[in-house]
Protein backbone atom coordinates (compact mmCIF):
# COMPACT_ATOMS: atom_id res chain seq x y z
CA UNK A 1 0.00 0.00 0.00
CA UNK A 2 1.47 3.46 -0.90
CA UNK A 3 2.31 5.25 2.82
CA UNK A 4 0.90 7.97 1.68
CA UNK A 5 -2.32 7.10 0.55
CA UNK A 6 -5.01 8.44 2.91
CA UNK A 7 -6.87 5.69 5.30
CA UNK A 8 -9.96 4.59 4.15
CA UNK A 9 -12.82 5.59 6.60
CA UNK A 10 -16.04 3.62 7.26
CA UNK A 11 -18.55 5.20 8.74
CA UNK A 12 -22.64 4.55 9.11
CA UNK A 13 -24.75 5.48 6.32
CA UNK A 14 -27.72 6.17 8.50
CA UNK A 15 -28.50 7.89 11.10
CA UNK A 16 -28.65 6.83 15.13
CA UNK A 17 -30.91 4.94 15.56
CA UNK A 18 -30.54 2.15 17.87
CA UNK A 19 -29.17 -1.21 16.56
CA UNK A 20 -32.39 -3.83 16.61
CA UNK A 21 -31.89 -6.91 19.17
CA UNK A 22 -30.47 -9.42 17.71
CA UNK A 23 -29.72 -13.42 18.76
CA UNK A 24 -26.76 -13.59 20.75
CA UNK A 25 -25.02 -16.08 17.81
CA UNK A 26 -25.45 -13.26 15.61
CA UNK A 27 -23.77 -10.45 17.87
CA UNK A 28 -20.80 -12.83 18.26
CA UNK A 29 -19.68 -13.11 14.95
CA UNK A 30 -17.90 -9.79 13.60
CA UNK A 31 -17.01 -8.46 9.82
CA UNK A 32 -13.61 -6.98 9.35
CA UNK A 33 -11.40 -5.22 7.41
CA UNK A 34 -7.13 -5.95 7.59
CA UNK A 35 -4.78 -3.50 5.95
CA UNK A 36 -3.67 -7.02 3.75
CA UNK A 37 0.10 -5.69 4.21
CA UNK A 38 -0.58 -7.44 7.57
CA UNK A 39 1.42 -10.58 5.77
CA UNK A 40 0.49 -13.20 8.44
CA UNK A 41 -3.25 -12.28 8.19
CA UNK A 42 -5.32 -11.04 11.88
CA UNK A 43 -4.30 -12.31 14.85
CA UNK A 44 -6.12 -12.31 18.04
CA UNK A 45 -4.61 -10.56 21.14
CA UNK A 46 -3.34 -12.96 23.58
CA UNK A 47 -6.62 -12.60 26.08
CA UNK A 48 -8.58 -13.21 23.02
CA UNK A 49 -9.52 -9.51 21.15
CA UNK A 50 -9.55 -8.23 17.62
CA UNK A 51 -6.16 -7.42 15.75
CA UNK A 52 -5.76 -3.77 17.00
CA UNK A 53 -5.21 -2.91 13.53
CA UNK A 54 -8.85 -3.60 12.53
CA UNK A 55 -11.62 -1.79 11.27
CA UNK A 56 -15.17 -3.07 11.49
CA UNK A 57 -17.73 -3.53 9.25
CA UNK A 58 -20.96 -1.67 11.32
CA UNK A 59 -23.85 -3.85 11.50
CA UNK A 60 -26.06 -1.97 9.11
CA UNK A 61 -25.15 -0.19 5.98
CA UNK A 62 -22.14 1.64 6.09
CA UNK A 63 -20.13 3.65 3.81
CA UNK A 64 -15.86 3.14 2.74
CA UNK A 65 -14.64 5.67 1.39
CA UNK A 66 -11.27 5.38 -0.15
CA UNK A 67 -8.72 7.51 -2.02
CA UNK A 68 -6.26 7.91 -4.83
CA UNK A 69 -4.07 10.20 -5.68
CA UNK A 70 -4.23 11.34 -9.01
CA UNK A 71 -1.81 13.99 -8.85
CA UNK A 72 0.37 15.90 -6.37
CA UNK A 73 -2.25 16.83 -3.95
CA UNK A 74 -5.16 15.88 -5.53
CA UNK A 75 -6.83 12.55 -4.65
CA UNK A 76 -9.72 11.11 -6.66
CA UNK A 77 -11.92 9.28 -3.96
CA UNK A 78 -14.03 5.85 -4.51
CA UNK A 79 -17.09 5.14 -2.40
CA UNK A 80 -18.84 2.15 -1.89
CA UNK A 81 -21.64 0.93 0.36
CA UNK A 82 -21.57 -2.17 2.47
CA UNK A 83 -23.51 -3.78 5.14
CA UNK A 84 -22.51 -7.36 6.73
CA UNK A 85 -25.45 -10.13 6.64
CA UNK A 86 -26.02 -13.71 7.79
CA UNK A 87 -26.28 -16.87 5.08
CA UNK A 88 -29.46 -18.95 5.99
CA UNK A 89 -26.22 -21.13 7.58
CA UNK A 90 -25.82 -18.33 9.41
CA UNK A 91 -22.37 -17.32 7.72
CA UNK A 92 -21.03 -13.87 7.89
CA UNK A 93 -20.89 -12.06 4.50
CA UNK A 94 -20.75 -8.64 3.49
CA UNK A 95 -22.63 -6.65 0.43
CA UNK A 96 -20.97 -4.70 -1.31
CA UNK A 97 -22.38 -1.58 -3.27
CA UNK A 98 -20.09 0.38 -5.15
CA UNK A 99 -20.58 4.30 -5.36
CA UNK A 100 -18.45 6.30 -7.30
CA UNK A 101 -14.91 6.42 -8.55
CA UNK A 102 -12.99 3.66 -10.54
CA UNK A 103 -14.29 -0.10 -10.00
CA UNK A 104 -12.99 -2.06 -7.11
CA UNK A 105 -11.53 -5.67 -7.16
CA UNK A 106 -12.07 -8.52 -5.10
CA UNK A 107 -9.53 -11.36 -5.33
CA UNK A 108 -7.85 -9.48 -8.06
CA UNK A 109 -11.20 -9.47 -10.62
CA UNK A 110 -12.96 -6.45 -11.26
CA UNK A 111 -16.25 -6.36 -9.04
CA UNK A 112 -19.74 -6.01 -10.12
CA UNK A 113 -21.37 -3.01 -9.22
CA UNK A 114 -23.11 -4.76 -6.50
CA UNK A 115 -20.94 -8.01 -4.85
CA UNK A 116 -20.11 -10.35 -2.09
CA UNK A 117 -17.50 -9.93 0.22
CA UNK A 118 -16.71 -13.43 2.36
CA UNK A 119 -14.07 -14.13 4.87
CA UNK A 120 -10.66 -13.96 3.32
CA UNK A 121 -11.61 -12.33 0.22
CA UNK A 122 -9.47 -9.39 -0.79
CA UNK A 123 -11.28 -6.30 -1.23
CA UNK A 124 -8.33 -3.95 -3.41
CA UNK A 125 -8.58 -0.68 -5.01
CA UNK A 126 -5.62 0.87 -7.22
CA UNK A 127 -3.60 1.49 -4.23
CA UNK A 128 -3.95 -0.62 -1.32
CA UNK A 129 -6.10 -3.47 -0.59
CA UNK A 130 -8.06 -5.08 2.60
CA UNK A 131 -8.75 -8.86 4.01
CA UNK A 132 -12.15 -9.58 4.76
CA UNK A 133 -11.37 -11.05 8.59
CA UNK A 134 -14.50 -12.62 10.31
CA UNK A 135 -13.46 -12.21 14.44
CA UNK A 136 -15.62 -14.96 16.27
CA UNK A 137 -16.39 -14.29 20.20
CA UNK A 138 -17.55 -16.86 22.70
CA UNK A 139 -21.80 -16.68 22.86
CA UNK A 140 -22.18 -17.30 26.76
CA UNK A 141 -25.45 -16.89 28.65
CA UNK A 142 -29.22 -18.11 30.11
CA UNK A 143 -30.39 -20.89 28.02
CA UNK A 144 -33.42 -19.35 25.85
CA UNK A 145 -36.55 -19.88 27.42
CA UNK A 146 -37.63 -22.48 24.75
CA UNK A 147 -34.99 -24.94 26.45
CA UNK A 148 -35.81 -24.48 29.81
CA UNK A 149 -36.64 -28.79 30.79
CA UNK A 150 -34.83 -29.79 27.40
CA UNK A 151 -31.86 -32.17 28.28
CA UNK A 152 -28.73 -30.65 27.63
CA UNK A 153 -26.99 -32.29 24.28
CA UNK A 154 -24.10 -33.40 26.47
CA UNK A 155 -24.90 -34.05 29.72
CA UNK A 156 -28.28 -34.96 29.12
CA UNK A 157 -29.29 -33.25 32.54
CA UNK A 158 -32.40 -30.57 31.44
CA UNK A 159 -31.70 -26.76 31.34
CA UNK A 160 -33.05 -24.81 34.08
CA UNK A 161 -33.82 -21.35 34.88
CA UNK A 162 -31.36 -21.35 37.11
CA UNK A 163 -28.58 -22.38 34.18
CA UNK A 164 -27.30 -18.85 33.76
CA UNK A 165 -23.64 -19.59 32.55
CA UNK A 166 -24.42 -21.40 28.79
CA UNK A 167 -22.65 -21.90 25.58
CA UNK A 168 -24.50 -20.84 22.39
CA UNK A 169 -23.30 -22.77 18.93
CA UNK A 170 -24.59 -20.49 15.63
CA UNK A 171 -26.80 -23.30 14.95
CA UNK A 172 -28.44 -22.67 18.77
CA UNK A 173 -27.50 -25.67 20.32
CA UNK A 174 -26.94 -24.81 24.04
CA UNK A 175 -24.27 -26.51 26.24
CA UNK A 176 -23.64 -25.77 29.71
CA UNK A 177 -20.50 -24.22 30.34
CA UNK A 178 -21.08 -23.12 34.56
CA UNK A 179 -17.22 -21.74 35.09
CA UNK A 180 -17.81 -19.55 38.20
CA UNK A 181 -19.42 -22.58 39.36
CA UNK A 182 -17.17 -24.85 41.66
CA UNK A 183 -17.45 -28.41 40.51
CA UNK A 184 -20.46 -26.96 37.60
CA UNK A 185 -21.25 -28.40 34.87
CA UNK A 186 -18.58 -28.19 31.47
CA UNK A 187 -20.09 -29.64 28.74
CA UNK A 188 -18.76 -27.11 26.30
CA UNK A 189 -15.18 -28.22 27.50
CA UNK A 190 -15.89 -31.67 27.13
CA UNK A 191 -17.32 -31.12 23.95
CA UNK A 192 -14.81 -29.04 22.30
CA UNK A 193 -12.25 -31.52 21.15
CA UNK A 194 -15.20 -32.79 18.92
CA UNK A 195 -17.34 -29.60 18.06
CA UNK A 196 -20.73 -29.07 18.33
CA UNK A 197 -22.75 -32.27 18.80
CA UNK A 198 -25.73 -30.81 16.59
CA UNK A 199 -23.34 -28.99 13.47
CA UNK A 200 -20.18 -30.21 13.98
CA UNK A 201 -19.13 -26.72 14.04
CA UNK A 202 -15.57 -25.66 16.14
CA UNK A 203 -16.32 -24.42 19.52
CA UNK A 204 -15.61 -20.72 19.92
CA UNK A 205 -13.79 -20.65 24.03
CA UNK A 206 -12.00 -17.38 23.21
CA UNK A 207 -12.55 -14.75 20.87
CA UNK A 208 -10.55 -15.56 17.50
CA UNK A 209 -10.40 -15.57 13.72
CA UNK A 210 -12.37 -17.51 11.57
CA UNK A 211 -9.72 -19.97 9.45
CA UNK A 212 -9.18 -20.10 6.13
CA UNK A 213 -10.99 -23.28 3.85
CA UNK A 214 -14.46 -22.67 5.98
CA UNK A 215 -17.13 -21.58 8.16
CA UNK A 216 -16.12 -21.66 11.39
CA UNK A 217 -13.60 -23.94 11.52
ZN1 LIG B 1 -24.67 -30.23 30.07
ZN1 LIG C 1 -23.81 -26.09 16.43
Amino acid sequence: MNANAQLPSIEPATGGSPPPTLPLWHSAQEMQLISASAELGPTATADGQPDPSAQVVPRGPSRITLSRAVSAGAAETITAYLEPFFTEAREAQVLVLQGGGPPLRINGQRAPRVAVLRPHDLLQWEEGEYQVALFLRPVLGPPPSHLIGVPCPVCRIPFSAEDEECYHCACGTVMHLQKSKPGGLECALVRAPAGCPTCQRALILTGRYALPGGGHG
